[in-house]
């Protein structure tokens, strides 16, 4: 399990809509939160899966980029 800090840009700006675009350490994605997602239970990245927390850091807790022996068994398809 890993912690990093993240940087945002404004999004959104709504009463009770407020959005941020929280750019993931790990993998340079940005994903808008709701600011109430983001200070309850967080927010997943949408590429990599760390959850980034309202306090301005992101937490990887499985590298989501690892083969998953779903994947690993898969029969290759003969190309055309
Ligand atoms: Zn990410």
């Amino acid at each position: 399990m890993e912690k990093r800090k993240h940087t945002r840009s404004l999004g959104k700006s709504e009463i009770g809509k407020s959005t941020v675009f929280v750019k993931c350490p790990f993998c340079g994605v940005e994903t808008e939160c709701y600011t109430w997602s983001l200070y309850g239970s967080g927010k997943r990245c949408r590429q990599c899966g760390a959850v980034h927390h309202g306090i301005g850091y992101t937490e990887m807790k499985e590298r989501l980029n690892t083969v998953s022996p779903m994947i690993a068994i898969r029969p290759k398809v003969p190309l055309i």
